[in-house]
Protein backbone atom coordinates (compact mmCIF):
# COMPACT_ATOMS: atom_id res chain seq x y z
CA UNK A 1 0.00 0.00 0.00
CA UNK A 2 1.76 3.32 -0.77
CA UNK A 3 -1.32 5.66 0.00
CA UNK A 4 -0.77 8.30 1.57
CA UNK A 5 -3.12 9.79 4.52
CA UNK A 6 -3.98 13.02 2.69
CA UNK A 7 -5.22 10.67 -0.29
CA UNK A 8 -7.28 8.21 2.12
CA UNK A 9 -8.91 10.82 4.02
CA UNK A 10 -9.76 12.62 0.76
CA UNK A 11 -11.44 8.49 -0.24
CA UNK A 12 -13.51 9.05 2.73
CA UNK A 13 -15.13 11.67 2.87
CA UNK A 14 -16.03 11.53 -0.99
CA UNK A 15 -17.63 8.37 -0.03
CA UNK A 16 -19.23 9.78 3.11
CA UNK A 17 -20.62 12.33 0.41
CA UNK A 18 -21.73 9.49 -2.54
CA UNK A 19 -23.28 7.82 0.41
CA UNK A 20 -25.00 10.74 1.99
CA UNK A 21 -26.16 11.52 -1.83
CA UNK A 22 -27.23 7.82 -2.69
CA UNK A 23 -29.28 7.94 1.04
CA UNK A 24 -31.31 11.05 -0.40
CA UNK A 25 -32.07 9.70 -3.38
CA UNK A 26 -33.21 6.80 -2.12
CA UNK A 27 -36.11 8.78 -0.26
CA UNK A 28 -38.30 10.45 -2.48
CA UNK A 29 -40.82 12.90 -0.03
CA UNK A 30 -44.21 13.89 -1.08
CA UNK A 31 -43.01 17.22 -1.79
CA UNK A 32 -40.21 16.45 -3.86
CA UNK A 33 -40.55 17.16 -7.60
CA UNK A 34 -40.09 14.23 -9.61
CA UNK A 35 -39.48 14.21 -13.41
CA UNK A 36 -36.83 12.92 -15.98
CA UNK A 37 -34.46 14.91 -17.14
CA UNK A 38 -35.20 15.70 -20.59
CA UNK A 39 -31.01 15.15 -21.65
CA UNK A 40 -30.76 11.77 -20.16
CA UNK A 41 -33.89 10.59 -19.06
CA UNK A 42 -32.84 10.10 -15.07
CA UNK A 43 -35.65 10.29 -13.43
CA UNK A 44 -35.09 13.15 -10.75
CA UNK A 45 -36.48 13.88 -7.46
CA UNK A 46 -35.94 17.70 -6.46
CA UNK A 47 -37.22 19.64 -3.09
CA UNK A 48 -40.82 21.67 -3.77
CA UNK A 49 -38.54 24.60 -3.77
CA UNK A 50 -36.63 23.92 -6.45
CA UNK A 51 -39.67 24.55 -8.93
CA UNK A 52 -38.47 26.40 -11.59
CA UNK A 53 -34.83 26.54 -10.74
CA UNK A 54 -31.95 25.87 -12.96
CA UNK A 55 -30.04 22.34 -11.79
CA UNK A 56 -27.64 20.11 -13.14
CA UNK A 57 -28.92 16.48 -13.73
CA UNK A 58 -26.94 14.54 -11.21
CA UNK A 59 -26.39 12.28 -13.84
CA UNK A 60 -25.53 14.12 -17.13
CA UNK A 61 -24.48 17.16 -15.56
CA UNK A 62 -26.42 19.35 -18.27
CA UNK A 63 -28.55 22.18 -17.05
CA UNK A 64 -32.17 21.20 -16.11
CA UNK A 65 -35.49 23.01 -15.53
CA UNK A 66 -37.37 21.88 -12.57
CA UNK A 67 -40.51 21.68 -13.96
CA UNK A 68 -43.47 24.10 -11.94
CA UNK A 69 -46.39 21.62 -10.95
CA UNK A 70 -49.87 21.53 -13.17
CA UNK A 71 -51.87 23.55 -11.73
CA UNK A 72 -49.42 25.86 -8.89
CA UNK A 73 -47.87 29.10 -9.07
CA UNK A 74 -44.56 30.07 -8.67
CA UNK A 75 -46.04 32.05 -6.02
CA UNK A 76 -47.59 29.37 -4.50
CA UNK A 77 -44.27 27.60 -3.87
CA UNK A 78 -43.20 30.66 -2.28
CA UNK A 79 -46.08 31.86 0.23
CA UNK A 80 -47.62 28.11 1.28
CA UNK A 81 -46.96 27.14 4.05
CA UNK A 82 -45.18 23.51 4.07
CA UNK A 83 -48.06 21.96 5.83
CA UNK A 84 -50.50 23.13 3.72
CA UNK A 85 -48.09 21.85 0.66
CA UNK A 86 -47.41 18.72 1.32
CA UNK A 87 -51.33 18.01 1.76
CA UNK A 88 -51.51 19.72 -1.43
CA UNK A 89 -48.48 17.68 -3.19
CA UNK A 90 -50.08 14.44 -1.64
CA UNK A 91 -53.52 15.27 -3.26
CA UNK A 92 -52.07 15.90 -6.52
CA UNK A 93 -50.19 12.16 -6.57
CA UNK A 94 -53.55 10.69 -5.01
CA UNK A 95 -55.63 12.28 -7.66
CA UNK A 96 -53.39 11.14 -10.01
CA UNK A 97 -53.40 7.70 -9.12
CA UNK A 98 -57.19 7.95 -8.95
CA UNK A 99 -57.42 8.87 -12.19
CA UNK A 100 -55.20 6.02 -13.47
CA UNK A 101 -57.21 3.55 -11.49
CA UNK A 102 -60.52 4.70 -13.23
CA UNK A 103 -59.21 4.74 -16.48
CA UNK A 104 -58.30 0.66 -15.54
CA UNK A 105 -61.32 0.38 -13.82
CA UNK A 106 -63.33 1.67 -17.43
CA UNK A 107 -61.40 -0.59 -19.50
CA UNK A 108 -62.06 -3.57 -17.18
CA UNK A 109 -65.76 -2.74 -17.40
CA UNK A 110 -65.18 -2.54 -21.17
CA UNK A 111 -63.71 -6.25 -21.65
CA UNK A 112 -66.98 -7.32 -19.25
CA UNK A 113 -69.82 -5.59 -21.23
CA UNK A 114 -67.98 -7.13 -24.31
CA UNK A 115 -67.85 -10.87 -22.51
CA UNK A 116 -71.12 -10.63 -21.39
CA UNK A 117 -72.84 -9.92 -25.28
CA UNK A 118 -70.87 -12.95 -26.41
CA UNK A 119 -71.78 -14.58 -23.42
CA UNK A 120 -75.83 -13.65 -24.34
CA UNK A 121 -74.92 -14.32 -27.67
CA UNK A 122 -73.43 -17.95 -27.02
CA UNK A 123 -76.67 -18.98 -24.75
CA UNK A 124 -79.02 -18.06 -27.38
CA UNK A 125 -77.16 -20.30 -30.16
CA UNK A 126 -77.63 -22.90 -27.11
CA UNK A 127 -81.28 -22.46 -26.45
CA UNK A 128 -81.83 -23.13 -30.19
CA UNK A 129 -79.73 -26.00 -30.98
CA UNK A 130 -81.97 -27.14 -27.85
CA UNK A 131 -85.16 -26.66 -29.38
CA UNK A 132 -83.55 -28.23 -32.90
CA UNK A 133 -82.56 -31.52 -30.45
CA UNK A 134 -86.03 -31.53 -28.87
CA UNK A 135 -87.83 -31.54 -32.27
CA UNK A 136 -85.67 -34.18 -33.93
CA UNK A 137 -86.11 -36.73 -30.44
CA UNK A 138 -89.89 -35.70 -31.08
CA UNK A 139 -89.51 -36.83 -34.40
CA UNK A 140 -87.88 -39.94 -33.42
CA UNK A 141 -90.59 -41.25 -31.04
CA UNK A 142 -93.34 -40.29 -33.40
CA UNK A 143 -91.50 -42.53 -36.02
CA UNK A 144 -91.45 -45.76 -33.12
CA UNK A 145 -95.27 -45.07 -32.52
CA UNK A 146 -95.86 -45.35 -36.64
CA UNK A 147 -93.72 -48.04 -36.43
CA UNK A 148 -95.74 -50.25 -33.37
CA UNK A 149 -98.71 -48.94 -34.92
CA UNK A 150 -97.82 -50.73 -38.11
CA UNK A 151 -96.43 -53.82 -36.24
CA UNK A 152 -99.53 -54.59 -34.24
CA UNK A 153 -101.57 -54.29 -37.62
CA UNK A 154 -99.40 -56.64 -39.05
CA UNK A 155 -99.59 -59.30 -36.21
CA UNK A 156 -103.34 -59.07 -36.72
CA UNK A 157 -103.38 -59.54 -39.81
CA UNK A 158 -101.02 -62.25 -39.70
CA UNK A 159 -103.64 -63.52 -36.41
CA UNK A 160 -106.60 -63.37 -39.00
CA UNK A 161 -104.99 -65.53 -41.51
CA UNK A 162 -104.22 -68.08 -39.46
CA UNK A 163 -107.77 -68.15 -37.71
CA UNK A 164 -109.03 -68.91 -41.43
ZN1 LIG B 1 -29.43 14.04 -17.30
Amino acid sequence: MTDNPTDQKAREAKKADLEAEEAENDEIRATDIVFDCPHCGHNLAIDYRGAGLQINCVDCGQPVLVPIPDGMKIDDLDLAAGELLTQLFQTRRMLLKSEQRIAELEETLGSIKVRRTELEKSRMTTLHRCAELVSMCQGGLKLQADMTTTLNRMIALIAEEQQR
